[in-house]
């Protein structure tokens, strides 16, 4: 070993005189950088890592302290090659364990014996470099027989691809490279819309790209698991937009969903010492700053990057000082009746008051919180509070109105929900339905089992459900039926309704609202803004909202003195609107809904199969269908498979079998045309139909219409 080789220590500690201390104890073993505080110091080790053989870490520091530093280092792995030794004066023992837990290898105590500091510094050093070496030798000798090329994709996997990388920069520091992360945005999404096997053969595809790119032009490829690429290339403009162009404009991707296209974060190499490890995760953090805008595709990291992710650890501190100062309450939004304007109930939703910002609001901080999975804690006060406020009102013998909340998935996979909810309503004596939970859409899709499970509990407990959102993600009517929900939320932010695609925004709403009629689902449409809104909106027939056109969010006690008028409110709550019944349900029970169709249920719907010889049979139809066709409805009636051609005019029938071909040729849009059918009367109507291709089964291509009577 090279024992006449500095090591060089990292001192972190906002106290320039325990700074100097230590230098002058340490420095004839080591060189020293010493840094103040706790975010500049992340900054550092994430850049300068390879450079450094020790953290010296004081504990307590204003801004960014230890604990967060640690955290910060877990979370980028830092650990893994950088030992830490804390300083502190605190001889608390939960402290100290607590220190231990995040990765800390030793204690310093103030004031400093220089003897014992500098051995142990020493020795922290050796011993973790010796440990280093034998878990290295052990990987060694382990990925002699570990996987070096992936089998689904053929690519360099992992160690592989980054050992590879390692010795081509090393052969060839002057060339100017790029790393290149790449991944699938959705991608466990993707496999739950097409499955397995079409995900296996997306991962494949990608990997192709890549090795075509590398035999052309230079350049490693690599896999690093579920959906994570990536790429070492010539940082060469025509080669880049070759990259590009294979990635976005093959036709192979084409078919799939815009919003599963792949990614790319780029990091431009420009010290070719530096870590392997860094120089991907910069390409990653690119990658992750455009993670949920269907906007960009690409992205080149810049400094700003590390900067958001160091802004995200203050906030962090600072709403963890802002939950011990009880900053955070609620504020109520009322839910309407558009048809009287009175208020049926209200939702709570959380906000911060800052001692210094003033009102922030949940966008700023929620999702922050979500990613952590600290939202939990801040939501638990909210509910708590929530809980309190309708035990009040009871108490002070008001008549009962609900009052919502929201819950985050992550608080699913951090706490027990259900549990907590039920104990809060046991506490305070409040009847569990005037506490509604709402639950975001999109949170139903990833990890579905877990969610479902906590719905069902939540369910049995007596909550009532609210699908928050909807439209938002990928939920399709076989979510809707499987969970029992009771009330679906609408927003209208979600239907993109500008005023260039307002039709098409308005038919996806009806579609909606009519589905969700059929399923005998009440709901609210939410992010109502204007008085047009609220007119197609109940024209369409629609009756409860929530949105500024009616109230804004407001602190309780506005609320209170909205609800003290009594003919504001409307204490009969949410029903479903009056109409007829149809029985979809059936339907849904083949999986034969895609989420295309969400967009499409308009009134009566049939599915047909279609033959080799061209033969069309009717299989499956609605009551509205059915009455259309002059025709008493029988739910399980499945001998009303019936040969379609004797329906329709001889001179149409070509038109008619033309149609069909043409649906399956627009599996997204389907295909509209007008047709003359005979009722089982003789009577001849003529029915606007738009037709979607389903799928293939074996000999038969399956179809979905729904026909306008015209
Ligand atoms: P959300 O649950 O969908 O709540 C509705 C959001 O839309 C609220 O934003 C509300 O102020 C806003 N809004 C209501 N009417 C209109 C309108 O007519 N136009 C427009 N443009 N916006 C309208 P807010 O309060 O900022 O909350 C944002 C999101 O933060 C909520 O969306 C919810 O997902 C989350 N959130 C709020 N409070 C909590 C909470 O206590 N816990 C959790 N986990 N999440 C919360
Ligand atoms: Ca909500
Ligand atoms: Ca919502």
């Amino acid at each position: 070993m090279q024992e006449n080789k500095k090591y060089t220590a990292l001192i972190v500690d906002d106290s320039a005189m325990n700074r100097e201390i230590l230098k002058e104890i340490l420095e004839d073993e080591l060189d020293i950088v010493e840094i103040d505080n706790g975010s500049d110091a992340c900054e550092y080790m994430i850049n300068h890592s390879s450079e450094l053989n020790i953290v010296i870490l004081d504990l307590v520091m204003p801004g960014m302290n230890g604990f967060e530093v640690l955290k910060f280092m877990k979370y980028k792995h830092l650990q893994d090659t950088l030992p830490v030794i804390m300083i502190s004066a605190d001889s608390d023992g939960t402290n100290i364990e607590k220190a231990f837990d995040l990765g800390v290898i030793d204690f310093l105590s103030r004031p400093f014996s220089e003897r014992i500091v500098t051995r142990r510094v020493m020795s922290t050093i050796r011993l973790f470099k010796r440990q280093k070496e034998l878990v290295d030798e052990l990987d060694r000798q382990y990925k002699a027989d570990d996987i070096r090329i992936d089998d689904l994709t053929g690519l360099d996997y992992k160690q592989t691809f980054l050992n590879k990388v390692y010795t081509h920069l090393r052969g060839n520091p002057n060339d100017n490279l790029l790393m290149i992360a790449v991944d699938i945005d959705h991608f466990k999404l993707f496999n739950n819309y097409y499955g397995w096997e079409e995900g296996d053969k997306y991962l494949k595809l990608i990997a192709r790209y890549m090795k075509e790119f590398t035999q052309r032009y230079g350049g490693l490829a690599g896999y690093l698991g579920g959906d994570d690429f990536a790429l070492l290339a010539p940082k060469k403009r025509p080669e880049l937009l070759a990259f590009a162009n294979m990635v976005w404009n093959s036709d192979e991707l084409s078919g799939f969903e815009v919003g599963f296209a792949p990614k790319v974060g780029i990091y431009e190499i420009k010290d070719t010492t530096e870590a392997v490890g860094s120089i991907y995760d910069h390409a990653k953090i690119a990658l992750e700053s455009i993670k949920d805008d269907y906007t960009k595709r690409i992205s080149w990291y810049d400094h700003s990057m590390f900067q958001n992710v160091r802004d995200e650890f203050e906030l962090l501190v600072d709403i963890k000082r802002g939950a011990a100062a009880n900053e955070f309450i609620f504020f109520v939004q009322p839910k309407v009746n558009m048809f009287t304007g009175k208020i049926v109930g209200g939702e709570a939703l959380v906000r911060w008051e800052h001692k210094d910002k003033g009102l922030v609001s949940p966008g700023v901080f929620i999702p922050i919180l979500e990613k952590n999975g600290f939202i939990s804690q801040i939501d638990k006060m909210v509910w708590e509070a929530a809980v309190q406020w309708l035990k009040k009102r009871q108490d002070e013998g008001y008549r009962a109105i609900p009052l919502s909340i929201n819950v985050s998935r992550a608080d699913i996979f951090t706490m027990d929900v259900s549990g907590f909810l039920k104990g809060l309503l046991e506490k305070y004596d409040v009847p569990v339905e005037l506490l509604e939970v709402e639950i975001t859409e999109s949170s139903f899709v990833e990890e579905e089992d877990k969610i479902h499970h906590e719905l069902r509990k939540l369910r049995d407990a007596g909550f009532t459900l609210l699908m928050d959102d909807f439209g938002s993600g990928y939920s399709s009517l076989n979510t809707l039926k499987e969970l029992d929900i009771d009330i679906l939320k609408i927003d209208m932010k979600f239907l993109r309704m500008d005023v260039t695609n307002i039709d098409k925004g308005v038919s996806i709403l009806e579609s909606v609202v009519n589905m969700a009629r059929s399923l005998h689902l009440p709901t609210i449409v939410e992010g109502v803004e204007t008085e047009s809104q609220v007119e197609y909106l109940t024209k369409m027939g629609c009756t409860y909202a929530q949105g500024f056109h009616f109230y804004r969010p407001m602190p309780v006690i506005e609320y209170e003195r909205l609800l003290s008028e009594e003919e504001n409110v409307d204490y009969n709550g949410i029903f479903v609107s009056n109409l007829e019944p149809v029985h979809v349900r059936e339907f849904l029970d083949e999986n034969l809904f895609s989420d295309v169709l969400v967009n499409n249920i308009l009134g009566p719907v049939a599915f047909f199969e279609v033959e080799a010889d061209g033969t069309v049979r009717l299989i499956r139809m609605n009551e509205q269908y059915s009455k259309l066709i002059g025709r008493n409805f029988e739910p399980d009636g499945q001998e009303s498979v019936e040969i379609m051609i004797d329906r329709v005019r001889p001179r149409e029938h070509d038109t008619f079998h033309d149609l069909f071909q043409a649906a399956y040729h627009a599996p997204l849009t389907g295909v509209k045309d007008v047709l003359d059918f005979t009722r089982d009367d003789g009577q001849e109507i003529a029915l606007q139909i738009r037709l979607f291709f389903l799928r293939k089964r074996p000999d038969v291509r399956v179809y979905y219409a729904s026909v306008v009577k015209i």
